[in-house]
């Protein structure tokens, strides 16, 4: 997968250098590079901000140099391609914000199978609007929020973002089995894990993970999701009763 972003920040990605990110750029399985917004200014103070028309406080990005980065990225489109098949296969171009549609482990899933993604990091109250309308018109644009609150830039949601999309291409999680039972996988939360020493501070491991009854320790996990998910986000439970969350058949 070939990653672009856009920052005033480069230097907050330096840490996609190390761990599993780091070992799979290393293994060519993630191309990723960093432009920094301001080699696209033409002032000396290199400005990406100005006020706001209509007032109010804070900065907003400037259109021009945000165009220019976008521009040097993005495949040159004839403005006439619009719906075409091949703007529908092009790179997704993504704004992290507040205000838009919540990234979730579902969107990083389908991210994951994309050959290339661009994310622009906003910074002071946001980018021009126009950015976003002017490349909606040349490509996938999506606004996506990391949560209902706000952070001082883009890039936190960024890097949040690249951790969640990258662990799901091929090859960059050594056990692919271990993406499997994770939390929101299957809607649910993961249960508890443990490992040795089976007695610690006085708390003992569960004797269900030490009987040896795969079926039983299934169906104790599944519980455990179903326990966890009710106590602190029922929101992802769904409407009908309990019936649809039973261990899974081959538990058994
Ligand atoms: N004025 C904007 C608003 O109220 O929607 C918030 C701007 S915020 C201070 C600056 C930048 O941080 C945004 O442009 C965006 O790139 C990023 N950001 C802030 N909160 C975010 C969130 N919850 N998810 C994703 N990006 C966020």
């Amino acid at each position: 997968m070939r990653i672009d972003i856009i920052s005033i920040f480069p230097e907050f990605f330096g840490v996609l250098d190390i761990s599993l990110l780091g070992r799979a750029r290393q293994a060519g399985l993630i191309d990723l590079a960093v432009h920094n917004l301001r080699d696209f200014t033409h002032d000396r103070h290199n400005t990406v901000d100005d006020t706001p028309y209509g007032g109010g406080a804070g900065m907003v990005m400037k259109p021009e140099p945000w165009g220019e980065a976008l521009d040097s990225i993005l495949p040159a489109t004839d403005e006439t391609d619009a719906g075409t098949p091949e703007r529908a296969t092009g790179p997704v171009l993504i704004f992290p914000s507040p205000a838009g549609e919540q990234f979730t482990q579902a969107m990083a899933r389908e991210l994951a199978r994309e050959p290339h993604l661009v994310f622009g990091c906003g910074r002071y109250e946001g980018i021009d609007q126009r950015v976003v309308d002017h490349f909606a018109g040349r490509g996938r644009v999506r606004l996506v929020s990391l949560g209902d609150y706000v952070l001082n830039g883009g890039e936190v949601a960024v890097m949040a973002m690249i951790e969640a999309i990258g662990r799901l291409i091929p090859g960059v999680v050594g056990n692919p089995e271990s993406l499997v039972e994770e939390s929101h996988e299957d809607g649910l939360l993961e249960y508890p894990s443990y490992t040795k020493p089976a007695s610690w501070r006085g708390l003992d491991v569960p004797p269900v993970l030490l009987s040896g009854n795969h079926g039983a320790i299934a169906a104790w996990r599944r519980q455990q999701q179903i326990d966890r998910t009710r106590a602190v986000r029922p929101d992802l439970l769904p409407a009908e009763d309990d019936a649809d969350l039973q261990p899974p058949a081959n538990s058994k």
